[in-house]
């Protein structure tokens, strides 16, 4: 399987590539972003059966054409080991609609299933023996700024991974304390460096060390940004795992399946959009947003138009400008109508996100975080009769617990302890980075 680039400008609109330069590039040569040539259909023998399909069968069947060209079968296999090494539950939360919950890994949130498969490919293609350049007994540095989910999903992902060491860059008092004791306490070849500054700093530092030609003479960098196609693709999986679950409970009976995903980046759509193109039985998506409504007005008009960011309750939609709005664009060709048809779009201001919280905790006794409060409001406000909802629960709700207080005062959040944190702390000063990347 090759990947191509989003976008056709530029001299170089005929790039083709492994999964392996893919997952190392991040980024094409024209700034697009990659997605596969051509996405294979699995039959409905699998659909048919696939309740009783073991969960990493699963994965393997779903991933293997995307990146069997990069990795072997033996390879493949030990990554999805890995990677799904938690419960992904689907629960009832009130009459059709239910909740799956993705916060059951390390950092409870989705994107640990991202970082998770990611780490483990880099790993694999920067391993001694598959290295082609000269540095080869040296790791790997891979190289973030965060503003806090991110970084702690990244340094979980990365934990212990062989031959890389990771540092993150996180803003000094601006990250929640749970985020910041997921960052600062694992060790061994994470390590976390507080800096005197906001995210724009940190994520200039990192710019800045990436277009240092004396630095990366030295040490090989690489990024974990969140537009890797290594951090794409797995969250397919999510969604044929839940087709499995539904189906094993007998809850689709002819109903049809409508999916709500919380969205920001459109990252975890797109997934899912490629899902249903593989054959996924699910009727329809809905991208649920906040006041960040970018898609949303795109959707009603045609015109893509980015905005600033606003700040709201449910902080990781918080993106003005969604990078992943192009794959969406690739995969429908730019047909507005056909991306209509299987895609619906709603906003949920921060009143209704916490009015939903409150009520949902009353009603159904289910505790949902800000994000999926607004999957869950857009779902129930839109599903019709002969059909049965699903909606992604991104992130656990004690992650956000000074949200979830303004909805239910008495809720009471786990204390972080930060007695075992390691951090340095640095000025917003790029000779103090360089001297601890070559330390
Ligand atoms: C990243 C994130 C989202 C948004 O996902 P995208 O793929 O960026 O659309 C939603 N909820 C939580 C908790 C997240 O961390």
């Amino acid at each position: 399987m090759n990947y191509l680039s989003t976008r056709k400008n530029g001299t170089n609109n005929e790039e083709k590539v492994s999964f392996k330069e893919a997952v190392i590039n991040g980024l094409t040569k024209n700034s697009g972003l990659y997605f596969p040539e051509n996405i294979p259909s699995l039959p409905t023998s699998f659909f048919d059966n696939i309740e009783n399909i073991e969960d990493h069968q699963i994965a393997f069947e779903v991933l293997k054409p995307f990146v069997k060209d990069s990795l072997n079968d033996e390879q493949l296999k030990q990554i999805i080991a890995e990677t799904l090494n938690f419960p992904i539950p689907v629960v009832k939360v009130e009459n059709n609609i239910f909740s799956l919950e993705l916060y059951h890994g390390a950092t409870q949130a989705f994107k640990d299933v991202g970082a998770r498969f990611m780490s483990r490919c880099l790993s694999h293609f920067y391993s001694k023996n598959d290295r082609e350049d000269s540095n080869s007994n040296q790791n790997v540095t891979i190289l973030v700024a965060t503003s806090g989910d991110t970084g702690s999903a990244v340094a979980n992902g990365f934990f212990d991974v062989k031959g890389i060491d990771v540092k993150i860059l996180f803003p000094k008092g601006k990250v929640s304390p749970y985020q910041e004791f997921q960052m600062t306490t694992l060790g061994k070849n994470i390590q976390a460096i507080e800096v005197e500054g906001t995210f724009d700093d940190c994520q200039k530092l990192v710019k800045e060390a990436f277009n240092d030609t004396e630095l990366r003479e030295k040490v090989t960098l690489s990024s974990a940004n969140s537009i890797n196609v290594a951090r794409l693709l797995p969250q397919m999986l999510y969604y044929f795992l839940a087709y499995k679950q539904l189906k094993k409970q007998d809850k689709l009976e002819d109903k049809k399946l409508v999916v709500s995903v919380p969205s920001g980046n459109l990252g975890n759509i797109s997934a899912g959009l490629i899902a249903k193109k593989i054959g996924l039985p699910v009727e329809r998506f809905i991208a649920a947003h906040n006041a960040n409504d970018t898609f949303y007005n795109y959707l009603q008009t045609g015109k893509y138009q980015q905005k600033s960011s606003v700040l709201t309750f449910s902080n990781a939609m918080d993106v003005g400008n969604p990078s992943n709005f192009e794959r969406i664009e690739y995969l429908y060709k730019g047909n507005l109508e056909a991306t209509k048809k299987d895609i619906s779009a709603f906003t949920i201001d921060d009143n209704s996100t916490i009015k939903e919280i409150a009520d949902c905790y009353e009603k159904n006794d289910y505790l949902l975080d800000p994000h999926g409060a607004v999957g869950k409001l857009a779902l129930h406000n839109s599903l019709k009769e002969n059909e049965i909802g699903l909606f992604l629960e991104t992130a656990h709700p004690q992650k956000f617990s000074e949200i979830i207080q303004k909805a239910i005062p008495s809720y009471e959040s786990e204390k972080v302890d930060l007695a075992n944190a390691k951090k340095l702390s640095i000025d917003n000063d790029y000779d103090k980075l360089v001297e601890i990347i070559l330390r």
